[in-house]
């Protein structure tokens, strides 16, 4: 079953031909056998070069042509180069994202990119709210949630990334704090199916550091969100796709993403190494047999 999504484009600012109306065929969520479909994406950060991305994507292309059908993969390079990815993963199942967006649309907001920007560039995902645009950009749970609105009015897929710090979980504030961050783009989220948001639970302390949760962590957390966002009245909990982030690459993969409520891994250092990111992707796909 998929879901067609009718998104309100309005009007084009200088008058010009533009849809009134874009219709987006979502992906669904869930496989053959009822489990939620993994998805696996690389966060580049702010790495690559041209010659750098073409090498890397040619490799995932080569590494990941067969055997990936029951999975989702995707890169989000630097806004830069999201057209030069366009055009390295066309006709495999690659797909990109951006790692950001802006809550506005065209106008006076120098070194921004906006959602119409992303979208006709073939976009699909964006990440919004990752710790490091939180932290350094001072994101608050008001801008996550006014770009998750943004994203999902434009037909993208936001990948919304909630998580504490070392400290947080250090005071037993964890839960606190990942309701509050859930909590604040819930109203936005409530509305819509599944297939059209991912969630990501990376915390902090796990960002780049090489400290992995435990699967047991990463489960007992992701299980805290789903129960959360069914509580919450959303009707489409046990389909929505949560994500874990922190540290993963393949040699602890396969453990994670077997846990229940794991649904793929969202992965920065990983992701730009062709062997670790396909050997990630094989974790998820080995995790649909668990
Ligand atoms: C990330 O940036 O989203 C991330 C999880 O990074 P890393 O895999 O390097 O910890």
């Amino acid at each position: 079953s998929r879901c067609l999504q009718a998104v309100w484009c309005g009007r084009h600012p200088a008058g010009g031909p533009s849809p009134l109306w874009k219709v987006t065929i979502m992906p669904d969520t869930t496989t053959a056998n009822g489990k939620r479909r993994p998805l696996v994406m690389g966060n580049w950060k702010m790495n690559g070069r041209l010659a750098r991305n073409e090498a890397l994507l040619t490799e995932l292309k080569a590494g990941l042509a067969s055997g990936f059908d029951a999975i989702d993969v995707a890169v989000c390079p630097p806004a830069p180069y999201l057209g030069q990815a366009s055009k390295l993963v066309a006709g495999s199942a690659i797909t990109y994202g951006a790692q950001n967006l802006s809550t506005e649309q065209d106008g006076a907001y120098t070194g921004e990119v906006s959602s119409g920007m992303l979208t006709d560039l073939g976009v699909k995902w964006v990440l919004v709210g990752h710790s490091e645009r939180r932290s350094l950009y001072g994101e608050t749970d008001e801008t996550v949630a006014k770009k998750t609105q943004v994203a999902l009015e434009a037909g993208l897929i936001p990948v919304v990334c909630i998580g504490e710090t070392l400290e947080e979980r250090k005071t037993g504030d964890t839960e606190v704090v990942l309701a509050r961050q859930l909590d604040a783009v819930l109203p936005v989220l409530g509305s819509q199916p599944a297939s059209a948001f991912v969630l990501a639970y990376e915390p902090v302390w796990a960002i780049g550091t090489g400290l992995t949760a435990t699967p047991e962590q990463a489960q007992e957390v992701h299980r805290f969100l789903r129960d959360r966002l069914a509580s919450s009245g959303y009707a489409q909990a046990q389909e929505a796709r949560i994500l874990y982030g922190g540290s993963v690459k393949a040699a602890n993969a396969g453990e994670l993403f077997a846990q229940p409520d794991v649904d793929g891994g969202l992965v920065g250092g990983a992701s730009l190494v062709a062997n670790e990111f396909i050997g990630i992707a094989k974790g998820a796909v080995a995790s649909l047999g668990a």
